[in-house]
């Protein structure tokens, strides 16, 4: 885990370097120490640490300082780190502001210069205000998250993108929690947020991102490592990973091309029970985390947010062009596009899509509406697995079925679970 911040700020530099030393000296195999000179700087740094997801366990600050005084600072930084300890530093003549700020502020502690010996007057009163900060402080999460809101398509297609490639990430609702409200703010000093915002762990983020530069700064493939190959395999459902098992196992150099997400529609299926090999069933997502790994590891390239616009015979040879212009030629080609989602012929559905309509979104969406009612379209495997999964989070949910049986098209197991259901 990476180390939490202890951020010190003073006007006065041989005061700075002072601190710095002595915190540096006891705290700095657990702690980062990060110092500034001013308020504004302060505030910045603290911004980006927020956008890294960086923790921040403690600020030590100088009361007087000329631009931004001591506890205006920690009025400020408590809006980005509401959990961090404060601490100021101050001189005989502060106490008054000190103590006032108690209230203020939430202070938690104040230091009077100098704090010469340390080992007595300054690391057991941090030390306390550390170990407390640890009891109470959840550590923050890691890896990507996205912030957006919930009635935002593009939000939603994120998340989506993200799910269905199994990629672990974190969702911030900037309608219901204040801290990623302010975080995507600071990303937007001149207005006009666009969400979703994307940050990962390195400290950089996307705006709106497009899905190849998403897929890309996640550390999935999107550009293939050679012009030309023994077999070139349009789709990653299914049908195209088990082309890229079989052609690669058999020393073709093989690549898979896939438009969205490796797993096809298999990969939006809560749970796949008449796969064979799998007597109790196994989810889509399992499926095809298994399939891809099994097609890599046997040496096949796979390609995610890649789409084939065109496709141009040279006998003996194919080529294929994709989204972003490149040209790949091949020997053999195979076509493994599976079906398009059949789209909801209604009004306002056009509209609503990803914001509150969704198609197979059960295993990206169902989190978001837990305690509400679920109202799922359509009557055959897809949707009867989307209202058992749905089931789990919803208060209700209800099926619109427009066939008079749903032993018409739904699987007899299906319709067993969802009569077993309350
Ligand atoms: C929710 C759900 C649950 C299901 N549950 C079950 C089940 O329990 N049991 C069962 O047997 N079947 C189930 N199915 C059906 C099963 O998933 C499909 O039959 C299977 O996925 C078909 O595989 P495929 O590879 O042929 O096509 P698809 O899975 O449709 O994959 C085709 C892929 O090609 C990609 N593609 C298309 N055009 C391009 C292009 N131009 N460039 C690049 N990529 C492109 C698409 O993005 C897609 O990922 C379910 C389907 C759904 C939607």
């Amino acid at each position: 885990m990476v180390k939490p911040v202890i951020l010190t700020l003073d006007d006065e530099p041989q005061v700075l370097n002072a601190v710095g030393r002595d915190l540096r000296a006891y705290f700095r195999g657990d702690y980062r120490i990060v110092s500034a000179s001013n308020g504004k700087d302060a505030l910045d740094a603290l911004q980006q640490l927020k956008q890294r997801n960086a923790p921040v366990a403690l600020f030590l600050v100088d009361q007087r300082m000329p631009q931004m005084t001591g506890v205006e600072f920690l009025t400020e930084a408590q809006k980005i780190y509401p959990d961090a300890r404060k601490v100021l530093l101050t001189a005989y003549a502060d106490t008054e502001a000190a103590i006032a700020s108690i209230n203020t502020v939430g202070l938690d502690y104040y230091l009077m210069k100098p704090w010469d010996p340390p080992e007595e007057k300054l690391y057991p009163i941090l030390d306390d205000l550390l170990s407390d900060w640890w009891a109470t402080t959840p550590l923050p999460f890691e890896g990507i998250r996205v912030a957006g809101a919930l009635w935002s398509p593009t939000s939603h297609n994120v998340k989506d993108f993200l799910a269905r490639n199994r990629i672990p990430y974190q969702w911030l609702d900037i309608e219901k929690d204040k801290e990623a409200q302010a975080l995507v703010e600071g990303m937007f000093p001149a207005g006009g947020v666009r969400l979703p915002v994307v940050f990962f762990a390195d400290g950089s983020s996307l705006v709106e991102p497009n899905l190849a530069d998403l897929a890309a700064k996640a550390g999935l493939q999107t550009s293939a490592n050679a012009p030309f190959y023994d077999m070139i395999i349009i789709g990653g459902g299914p049908s195209g990973l088990g082309a890229a098992v079989y052609g690669a196992s058999e020393g073709l150099a093989t690549v898979m091309i896939e438009r969205e997400a490796t797993g096809g529609q298999a990969g939006t299926s809560s749970r796949i029970e008449n796969y064979l090999g799998f007597p109790k069933g196994l989810s889509g997502s399992d499926l095809a985390t298994r399939a891809v790994a099994q097609a890599r590891r046997l040496g096949a390239e796979l390609l995610t947010a890649r789409e084939v616009t065109g496709v141009r015979v040279e006998d003996p040879y194919r080529y294929v062009t994709l989204n972003d212009g490149t040209e790949l030629g091949c020997r053999a080609l195979v076509v493994a596009t599976g079906v398009r989602t059949q789209k909801l012929d209604a009004p306002g559905v056009a509209e609503l899509t990803g914001a509150g309509i969704y198609y197979g979104a059960a295993l990206t969406e169902a989190a978001s509406y837990r305690g509400e009612h679920i109202i799922v379209v359509g009557g055959a495997n897809s949707a009867g697995q989307g209202a058992m999964f749905f089931s789990r989070y919803a208060s209700k949910v209800t099926m619109l079925v427009r066939s008079t049986s749903l032993s018409k098209s739904m699987s007899q197991y299906l319709i067993d679970q969802i009569a077993g259901t309350d």
